[in-house]
């Protein structure tokens, strides 16, 4: 596909990685593409960064639809710098696109502007240790009307944002509360795809976890309130009696690239996994008896995250002491030395940025 390049002619100065945060500071370009019905996708260009102008009936802004991706690009010890397992975003995009009736970008073609945008923002790609270039495809349906039916128009935007450590002082584990009032999904709805939609029905929640001294919800399925889904806005996992257990992919869940990777490592390394169903209850008892030996978060910002604390019906339950398991710290290990090049790749994950 051509991409046309039209260059800032004001470079931004870029922040020091002390102060990056998450999400605060945009490179100087960004890429951005039409689709309509009549002409596929057309009109693909990187151009300096800023506003966009939407019709005020953009169907975005009425009926939501809209899907996203989120990976990062990583700055190697030796300051090459890649991506971590690409092809799997370009893929989860596509089929978030098609159940929200969007159209689908052929990979070839998703993964030419990911090389070729990071490619022109490499110099955004911190240094600093833990630190990253976040990237952000979106895309969303742009027909000019108020009539309700799958999309004509789309627009596809790639930004990208230098990132900090998650773990600034170390890795703390979190305290997570399981909600058995709201759900984030439901079998046949919009779990499994990476869509805004599913983070606005999230909020409430989130919200009130946060006012109780919780840093994020555990949710349970929609339709029992009795199976563990997932974490916020990450993948679950827990370490029950020596082996590795997470939720299976039944269609509310959000299959996680950093899940798949953390069960490819642990069972390459002999580790059981169970991928199933797992019942808050079995958690419940599990936790009582002393069986639940470590349980982490995974995805990409955090990788993973510890969990220290569960709070379920009002009762609090310590794991692990409130530490970081074995398990969990020697996942975090290897996935961060393969993506930032510490450790060999041995798998093909990664994805070289010239
Ligand atoms: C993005 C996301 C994840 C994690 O996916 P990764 O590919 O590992 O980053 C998990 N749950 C939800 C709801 C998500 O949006």
């Amino acid at each position: 596909m051509e991409i046309q390049i039209i260059k800032t002619e004001n470079p931004k100065e870029k922040p020091e990685s002390s102060v990056l945060g998450f999400g605060k500071y945009f490179t100087d370009h960004m890429f951005i593409m039409q689709y309509s019905r009549e002409e596929g996708w057309h009109d693909a260009k990187i151009i300096p960064f800023g506003n966009l102008s939407l019709h005020p009936a953009s169907t975005v802004l009425h009926y939501g639809s809209e899907i996203f991706e989120g990976m990062k690009a990583y700055r190697r010890a030796d300051g090459e710098v890649q991506l971590f397992r690409p092809i799997e975003n370009v893929r989860r995009m596509n089929n978030s696109a098609e159940r929200l009736c969007l159209p689908q970008i052929p990979e070839d073609d998703a993964m030419q502007i990911l090389d070729t945008f990071v490619s022109l923002e490499k110099d955004w790609t911190p240094a600093a240790p833990g630190t990253s270039l976040y990237l952000r495809p979106f895309m969303f349906g742009n027909d000019e009307t108020l009539g309700v039916h799958a999309v004509h128009h789309a627009t596809y935007v790639l930004i990208a944002s230098p990132v900090g450590s998650y773990y600034k002082e170390g890795i703390n584990p979190v305290k997570i509360m399981i909600e058995d009032e709201d759900v984030r999904a439901v079998r046949g709805g919009t779990g499994y795809a990476k869509c805004g939609g599913n983070y606005a029905a999230s909020n409430r929640a989130g919200q009130r976890a946060e006012e109780k001294g919780y840093s994020q919800v555990l949710w349970l399925d929609g339709v029992e309130r009795k199976y563990i889904e997932e974490v916020g806005a990450m993948n679950v996992m827990f370490k029950i009696g020596g082996e590795i257990v997470t939720p299976k992919l039944t269609g509310s869940i959000l299959p996680g690239i950093t899940r798949k990777s953390c069960i490819e490592v642990l069972r390459d390394e002999g580790y059981t996994v169970h991928e199933r169903l797992l019942s808050v209850d079995e958690l419940g008892e599990a936790l009582k008896n002393g069986t639940l030996e470590e349980a982490w978060g995974c995805g990409t910002a955090a990788v993973v995250s510890p969990i220290g604390e569960l709070c379920y019906k009002g009762v609090k339950y310590t794991i692990n002491n409130g530490e970081i398991g074995k398990v969990t710290q020697h996942l975090y290990d290897t996935l961060t030395g393969i993506q930032w090049g510490k450790i060999e790749d041995t798998r093909g994950w990664t994805y070289p940025i010239r």
